[in-house]
């Protein structure tokens, strides 16, 4: 068994839980559609997440994550050859592992009512939130946005584009993008308390005041620079400009550099 959403070439598996076919039959409509149809496909930001996917070289596959304790994930699936032998990754297949059950669904009363000033709970853990980050992966990996192994923080015998002691939180630039794709999604629920950073250690998980809105966010240089680059090369960028949000820096940098649609067309044409 398992749900075809032939509309973003994705499909839910809930194989693992074949032990159980009241499990994997909840698993599946939850992921397929409660979330994804019911909430992601509801948003402008999810609607355009979900049509990079089906207009994507590829399509994406859902399982539970089922070992305990580990996040949820998306990576190139592996390929095997005739004789069951793994023979790398397949760059057209994307595997997302995923249990609804280990966020929650709703933002709990107490924390919806927390004045925003005081940002004293961690943004973007909600299932649908963590569910839309991985499927922002998906999209990306498919267009061949590989995850570079390159950290943002900057290492004097390694030096890789983009590190920035300023941006180090976000651990990878692949980070840094989905982060950013993920807050606008936050902006357009919204929510007025954005990610930081990837939950690494010793950095704020929360984005301060100052850096939640377009403007502020774009006002740090190390933020900028990246922006700059999502906006030039990522083609779900100029389809972001609409989303008219509190937190949409790729709104605010293609309004004030509009030559960057040229850019982003020649690349992606
Ligand atoms: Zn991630």
């Amino acid at each position: 068994m398992s749900i075809p959403l032939n509309d973003y070439s994705i499909t839910v598996y809930g194989d693992p839980y074949k032990y159980d076919p009241a499990l994997q039959m909840a698993f599946e409509a939850t992921v397929a559609n409660s979330i994804i149809r019911g909430q992601i496909a509801k948003t402008s930001v999810g609607k355009l997440v979900l049509s990079r996917i089906k207009n994507g070289p590829g399509d994406v596959e859902i399982y539970p994550r089922y070992k305990a304790g580990l996040n949820a994930e998306a990576d190139y699936k592996l390929k095997s050859n005739s004789s069951g032998r793994l023979i790398g990754k397949d760059p057209h297949k994307i595997v997302v592992w995923f249990k609804p059950q280990q966020w929650k669904e709703t933002m709990p009363a107490s924390q919806a009512t927390i004045p925003t000033n005081l940002r004293a709970f961690e943004p973007g853990m909600l299932r649908d939130e963590v569910l839309l980050h991985e499927l922002v992966h998906s999209g990306r990996l498919l267009d061949g946005f590989a995850q570079s192994s390159h950290k943002l923080a900057p290492n004097p015998d390694d030096p890789a584009p983009y590190a920035d002691a300023d941006s180090a939180a976000y651990e990878t630039i692949e980070e840094f993008m989905t982060i950013l794709v993920s807050n606008i999604y936050l902006s357009e629920k919204g929510q007025k308390v954005f990610r930081a950073s990837h939950g690494v250690d010793g950095y704020p998980y929360i984005l301060d005041q100052a850096q939640s809105s377009s403007e502020g966010f774009l006002s740090k240089k190390s933020n900028l620079a990246l922006v700059k680059l999502f906006c030039e090369t990522d083609r779900l960028a100029p389809k972001l400009v609409p989303i008219d949000t509190l937190f949409n820096p790729v709104r605010a940098y293609f309004i004030k550099n509009p030559l960057t649609y040229t850019v982003n067309g020649s690349l992606n044409n």
